[in-house]
């Protein structure tokens, strides 16, 4: 199926139209039409080549929602016209010990996990993602959407930017009785604090833009901490169980370190293009403390947070984008103004 899409061409070229070709479904394969998607910050690494291994032409796009079109014989659990989502992953081994766990972004391989784009670097042909008007994936990694029409651009963010920071948080306990941090505020971390609030952890928002900190507490935060006042700061020496840290870019990690009390874990998910400088081995040693990775989830423990997200009303703070608009999009992301993601509603897609 010929399909209107945008690409990156190369890692200084920008975005721009391109047709790409889909695959007609197959027995388990659901056909999407693609109404609305999120502009991840991976998308940015990716499409200027600052992680290594993108394949050119580079179609983005990770934070899909959509409308079933048409389904393969075998699908069971989808039909035309249902609303669907798609998130980072179109396909996983399905045999190993951590796809049959349900943590399919951990898959042992032989290749690893297909990314919805720039698919695994060792598979043998490139995938596309959501910056284009269809895409058809396998029922396993289809996601279903129960939020409401009006809702559905500001729930694209959860497929990425919600789980990311859902896995952490439920994986090392937040809720009630437990003390949280979200370290920058972007996409990835304005969904963590909405989430840590909800779950009913006492949450604390770090940022380094004080301008935000009056939508920090809208969003759901207890407290914000301007992350560059070295006395704000020192206040919570010693006093979080985690600490969920979204930030881009490299920086000072003792600086959050030494805000964890014993045994506390802080979670990195912010993936920098270069390293962030060595932390110092007495800061975590003194107080047992942890610092951890965290990869996206799974499928299961996405649809636990998109059915959680609509039980509770939770969604995210979007701006609508037309796709032309997506270079801006970016140069505003670099800034760190972004408030709190760039949704593209594809219908714009239309109009190239
Ligand atoms: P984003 O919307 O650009 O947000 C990042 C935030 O980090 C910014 O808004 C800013 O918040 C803060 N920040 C940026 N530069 C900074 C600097 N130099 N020093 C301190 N703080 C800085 O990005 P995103 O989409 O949330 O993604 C964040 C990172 O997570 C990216 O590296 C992305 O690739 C990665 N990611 C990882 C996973 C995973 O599975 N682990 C999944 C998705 C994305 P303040 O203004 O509040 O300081
Ligand atoms: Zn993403
Ligand atoms: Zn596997």
């Amino acid at each position: 199926m010929q399909t209107k899409a945008y690409a990156a061409q190369s890692a200084t070229a920008p975005l721009a139209p391109l047709a790409i070709d889909r695959r007609e479904p197959g027995p388990k394969d659901v056909a999407i039409e693609i109404l609305y998607c999120g502009v991840c910050h991976s998308d940015l690494h990716t499409a200027r080549s600052e992680w290594p291994g993108t394949k050119y032409p580079c179609v983005p796009g990770h934070e899909i929602i959509g409308k079933v079109t048409k389904v393969g014989s075998d699908v069971t659990r989808f039909k035309p016209g249902q609303l669907v989502g798609v998130g980072c992953m179109v396909d996983s081994c399905r045999t190993c010990a951590q796809c049959k766990d349900g943590l399919e972004q951990y898959c042992d391989g032989p290749i690893s996990f297909t990314g919805t784009y720039n698919g695994s670097m060792m598979a043998p042909e490139n995938t596309w993602g959501g910056y284009s008007a269809a895409i058809t994936v396998d029922e396993h990694f289809v996601l279903a959407i129960s939020h409401g029409e009006k809702d559905l651009a500001a729930t694209a963010p959860l497929l990425c930017a919600g789980i990311t920071t859902w896995s952490p948080l439920r994986r090392w306990g937040a809720g009630p009785g437990k003390k949280v941090g979200i370290v920058g505020i972007g996409g990835l971390g304005h969904m963590g604090v909405k989430l840590s609030h909800a779950l009913g952890a006492h949450t604390i928002g770090f940022t380094t833009s004080p301008g935000k900190a009056a939508d920090i507490k809208a969003l759901g935060a207890d407290e914000v901490v301007v992350s560059k006042d070295e006395a704000q700061m020192a206040k919570h020496a010693n006093s979080f169980d985690l600490i969920v840290n979204t930030v881009a870019a490299p920086h000072n990690l003792d600086a959050y370190t030494s805000l964890l009390k014993r045994d506390g874990v802080m979670v990195l998910v912010g993936a920098p293009s270069s390293p962030h400088p060595s932390p110092a081995v007495f800061n975590l040693v003194f107080k047992r403390r942890a610092i951890a990775g965290s990869l996206i989830g799974g499928i299961p423990e996405t649809q636990e947070m998109l059915d959680f997200c609509a039980k509770h009303g939770i969604t995210s703070d979007v701006e609508m984008i037309p796709i032309q608009d997506i270079e801006k999009a970016y140069a505003r992301m670099l800034k760190s103004d972004v408030k709190y993601r760039f949704v593209i509603n594809m219908a714009s897609l239309k109009d190239n």
